[in-house]
């Protein structure tokens, strides 16, 4: 029997496909005591456990030589060089035999062992080793209960993922030419996996309640990743129905791509910059084949996710650069760290706490921790000399926070110029207004910086008190209330009263129902993920700005 969710479409085109239920590995195990007879089992169990561990980081260590690059993949060789270390074998065997443990039981014994021993050590380095470990181990449990760690990383075939959630670390490592669409039943229209999957190009539905309960693995389903839709187990003519909306679908696609070289003006002249959102430089790609008059927002934590310790200052300089150079001279704005609320790194030995997103997150985060925050910006302003980079800190509340994140930055260049390595002198500072108090005195911190930029994902969920991950209240999170429109308003005017521009990089931006509204405020600067971007050229080109205006007095007067 088939059966139809609803959800919300979070990132359009059409999948059609067979279920992968993702769920996250539990590792728990049976702590009983062996008997006699039940240890060499237990022993051969160990060794297949061993054999299949290396198999797999062999594996891995090469994919990511090939694919990301040697000083990655070198953590995979540690992990292997762990594996082999004799005396391992021989304490897990001894408390097998003797002490008769399980297998599962031996292995976490003993790596606990190991990781105490190099936690007490007076040595960050040593310490940092203690993750590897307990990485080895999980790799080592997970095979002796015949778990898969990450199902999503490197498939053998073409999948629709569904689950109960699906965490942003683990979206970043889903492997991009087999997962044809995701349904979760956690998320918000903006929740980071939904912004996610929008720059992959991977049609996605979340907040579909029940899904998980509703499928079967391997069984057929079809995602509207648009409207929301979901059918599982479908009759012939659904099939058939769909499959007649996906050649339309790609028709429209193929029309939108002519638009690639056309500017993205009004019908009364208003010329508009659409810019796009990357998380890394594997969006460079899309960004270019969209036409993005540069970057709006380079969201810089997620090349923080899916790895066991933060890059280092090169690692990053590399990576900014690489994003800089490419767009040439047009802008590239990247943000600093904006770690938090619902983008944890478990290196980072984050608190559990009550209210995530109204807690210790992004520039808060950073304003505590100086020495990454410096690491960072001192690879930003390096790169700063590769191209047109300017600067850009994320939930900014007052001026104190502007000032205090702007005296680390002169921090940065003073280690620099200590150091004699060359970097941008002047590359420009900007801030993201998303938090209502920064759109109130946008005034006061437009004589602070060189450009402002609205983050709507944040700024609606702060003005309307509704978390935006949260799908039960999912009606609240109205991007068109008027309140959300004022607070646009007064940040326009503002950096027109300081003769800064300002553009939206929210989700707002890349939303054509809502390119109207935006106009008619004033902005003239939207930043997207590219593959939204010949949607809204289309609907700017047939706009005309002064209805826009009109649109917006009648709206919020
Ligand atoms: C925003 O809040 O609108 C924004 C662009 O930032 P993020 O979605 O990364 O919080
Ligand atoms: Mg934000």
């Amino acid at each position: 029997m088939s059966c139809s969710i609803k959800g919300i479409g979070v990132s359009p085109g059409l999948a059609m496909g067979k279920v992968l239920v993702y769920k996250e590995a539990s590792l728990e195990y049976d702590d009983k005591r062996l008997s006699l007879e039940e240890v060499a089992g237990e022993k051969r169990r160990l060794v297949k456990a061993f054999t299949e561990s290396r198999r797999q980081l062999m594996e891995i260590k090469e994919r990511v030589a090939r694919t990301i690059g040697s000083e990655e993949a070198a953590v995979f060789e540690a992990h292997i060089m762990i594996l082999d270390d004799p005396d391992l074998a021989v304490k897990i065997n001894t408390k097998i035999e003797k002490e008769k443990k399980s297998a599962p039981a031996a292995v976490d014994e003993t790596f606990h062992e190991y990781i105490n021993l190099f936690a007490a050590l007076d040595d960050d380095y040593m310490k940092e080793r203690s993750a590897d470990i307990a990485d080895v181990q999980q790799r080592l449990l997970a095979n002796l209960l015949g778990v898969e760690l990450n199902p999503l990383e490197s498939l053998e075939e073409k999948v629709i993922v569904v689950a109960a959630d699906l965490p942003p670390s683990a979206t970043a490592l889903l492997d991009r030419e087999q997962v044809l669409g995701f349904v979760t039943e956690a998320g918000g229209r903006t929740s980071h996996t939904a912004i996610m999957a929008c720059s992959m190009e991977i049609p996605a539905v979340v907040g579909a309640t029940g899904i998980t309960d509703a499928v079967s693995p391997r069984e057929r389903i079809l995602v509207d990743g648009e409207k929301g839709e979901v059918i599982v187990n479908p009759g012939e003519q659904e099939e058939t129905l769909f499959r007649e909306r996906l050649a339309i679908y790609q028709e429209r696609m193929k029309k939108l791509a002519l638009l690639r070289d056309l500017p993205a003006e009004s019908k009364d002249g208003c010329l508009v910059l659409l810019k796009a959102n990357i998380g890394s430089s594997f969006d460079i790609a899309a960004a270019r084949k969209y036409g993005a008059c540069g970057v709006g927002l380079f969201r810089t934590e997620f090349l923080f996710m899916g790895r066991k310790e933060k890059p280092s200052e090169e690692e990053q300089f590399a990576a900014y650069r690489e994003v800089a150079a490419s767009f040439g001279d047009a802008p590239v704005i990247i943000r600093t760290l904006d770690i938090g609320g619902d983008k944890n790194l478990p290196y980072l030995d984050f608190p559990a706490e009550l209210n995530p997103f109204l807690g210790w997150r992004a520039i808060r985060f950073c304003l505590d921790r100086h020495a990454l925050f410096i690491t960072q910006l001192k690879a930003i302003l390096r790169a700063a000399n590769y191209g047109n980079v300017k600067i850009m800190y994320p939930m900014i509340s007052g001026l104190e926070d502007l000032r205090a994140a702007n005296d680390i930055l002169d921090r940065a260049k003073t280690e620099l110029r200590e150091e004699g390595v060359p970097f941008n002198e002047t590359a420009g500072v900007g801030i993201m207004i998303e938090i209502p108090s920064a759109a109130l005195i946008a005034d006061r911190l437009a004589r602070e910086v060189d450009f402002f930029s609205i983050g709507t994902n944040d700024l609606i969920q702060y003005t309307l008190a509704v978390d935006r991950m949260n799908e039960k209240v999912s009606r609240y999170y109205q991007p068109f209330h008027p309140a959300v429109l004022r607070l646009i308003r007064l940040t326009v005017e503002g950096a027109a009263k300081a003769g800064i521009p300002v553009g939206v990089c929210g989700e707002m931006a890349g939303d054509p129902a809502a390119t109207e509204l935006l106009l008619g405020l004033g902005i003239r600067e939207l930043s997207m993920s590219a593959p939204s971007i010949p949607r809204v050229k289309e609907k700017v080109r047939q706009l005309c700005c002064r209805e826009c205006e009109n649109l917006v007095e009648e709206k919020i007067g």
